[in-house]
């Protein structure tokens, strides 16, 4: 799509005088319409008296039961004051005043938006994937991955982060910037771009024809540690947050190639040494320990499964401060998929009965060593709308339902880094805001069913 970028730009030298002249036209016209619509609005006689009352421009969500911090105790009848997108108060009592919005969820439970650290918005595993890689335009992605942000929203997850768009890294970046320019309502998306990657990795495209491969190959592959440099600078220019890195094989790639390290020593040095001059955290996917321990010792900030994670491991977790984000959802679903589903390869078939089933016995270790763990699904292998799953596989590893949802609120904002902007229902941080019924510190299963829900002050499911 790079290269496409670079066709359209010729086409714009290749405009006539004429045809320059007339566009400047239309787009002035517009801007003009634009304007003027806009004093309309403001000249609303209805919007100057509500401007002028108490509460104008703001919204009193009425919290029966309020979570306001995961980790924290909850506390009851509380009012959310959200001004421009923001909590701007927190009041004791059922308060509004003349002028403002009032939500009423007196009888629900309020806590956080959630936070998934790991998704792919723009495709859902299953029997098509392989040819849509060949049929589906970048346009099909973007609009399939703005429709897959929904459901994530919907289902209470207000911050996601989007770790391998694939062969649609222009469609998820715009897909992004259109919701943080609020243009469009959805989830905050943190986005990797395209998955940094070695030749025949598990971030590669495999078993299609050679010519298939050549016109499907991206520049997010790399071999050797001065090309890897090139690929994360090249990520970090698209447009990418974060830098995803297969560090070994994977389960859903078309080649039986093991799941243990895949990236040579150096080039994880050089990825993670690149990425920190560019201000970037580097995120690897990781089964086989010898490319979890690999990894750690290069530096990255987090690991992504870490299914065949050891005793050594553990240390350099907790050595180097790194995070783990277990998926077990994903091994779940690729196991189940494995045993009773049609579609996969021989190679992944394979793999994924051999790594789903441990997966849960991973986050049993992991927190049992005393990891940081934050909530992350690998949605989009599972599908779109359910990862409030992996909170009940939490619980079979071990977790308190107050660990869990800690977890996926504030947890999962630190190690996101954009713990001043979501994570808790704090002053000064955006309003991401759901509400469900009965009480998620005992029961985490009532976080399958959230009623309400709202992502910088703007209502998305009520
Ligand atoms: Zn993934």
């Amino acid at each position: 799509m790079r290269q496409k970028a670079d066709e359209d730009k010729g086409d714009h030298f290749s405009l006539t005088r004429e045809e320059t002249r007339m566009r400047r036209l239309f787009l002035f016209s517009m801007a003009v319409a634009a304007l003027s619509f806009g004093l309309v609005v403001n000249l609303d006689p209805r919007a100057i008296a509500q401007q002028s009352a108490p509460g104008a421009g703001k919204t009193y969500v009425q919290a029966g039961t309020l979570i306001a911090v995961p980790g924290e105790p909850a506390q009851t009848r509380k009012t959310i004051i959200i001004e421009n997108g923001r909590i701007s108060a927190i009041r004791d009592g059922f308060v509004e005043e003349r002028g403002g919005a009032v939500i009423d969820l007196r009888a629900k439970t309020v806590l956080p938006g959630l936070i998934d650290s790991h998704v792919h918005l723009l495709n859902e595993t299953g029997p098509s994937q392989r040819l849509d890689v060949v049929t589906k335009s970048e346009a099909d992605f973007a609009v399939e991955g703005y429709a897959n942000a929904l459901k994530n929203l919907r289902a209470g997850f207000t911050t996601v982060a989007d770790l391998g768009a694939g062969n649609g890294d222009d469609a998820i970046f715009a897909i992004r910037d259109s919701i943080r320019a609020g243009k469009l309502i959805g989830p905050r998306i943190l986005a990797a771009g395209s998955t940094v990657t070695p030749t025949g990795g598990h971030g590669d495209i495999q078993g299609y024809r050679d010519d298939v491969m050549e016109v499907l190959g991206r520049a997010s592959t790399c071999n050797g540690a001065d090309d890897c440099r090139r690929a994360v600078r090249e990520q970090v220019r698209a447009g990418a947050d974060v830098i995803k890195i297969t560090a070994t094989g994977g389960v859903l790639s078309n080649i039986a190639a093991g799941t243990e390290q895949q990236f040579f020593d150096d080039e994880l040095v050089a990825i993670v040494e690149t990425a920190r001059q560019l201000g970037r955290k580097v995120t690897a996917h990781a089964h086989g320990v010898t490319g979890v321990n690999a990894a750690l010792r290069a530096g990255v900030a987090s690991i992504e499964h870490g299914t065949f994670l050891d005793a050594e491991s553990i240390r350099l977790f907790k050595e180097k401060g790194a995070v783990l984000v277990p998926t077990v959802l994903a091994g779940r679903f690729v196991e189940n998929e494995a045993k009773t589903g049609t579609w996969m390869t021989p190679a992944q078939r394979a793999k994924a009965l051999d790594v789903g089933p441990r997966m849960l016995d991973m986050l049993r270790r992991a927190k049992a060593g005393g990891v940081t763990i934050a909530f992350g699904t690998d949605t989009g292998v599972s599908k779109h709308g359910d990862n409030a799953q992996e909170f009940g596989l939490w619980i079979e590893a071990g977790f308190t339902p107050p660990e869990a949802l800690r977890a996926a609120t504030i947890g999962a904002a630190t190690h996101l880094g954009i713990a001043a902007e979501t994570g808790s229902i704090s002053v000064g941080k955006a309003a991401d805001i759901i509400a469900v019924d009965g009480d998620p510190l005992r029961d985490v299963g009532v976080l399958l069913d959230v009623d309400f829900v709202m992502a910088r002050g703007v209502v998305a499911k009520e």
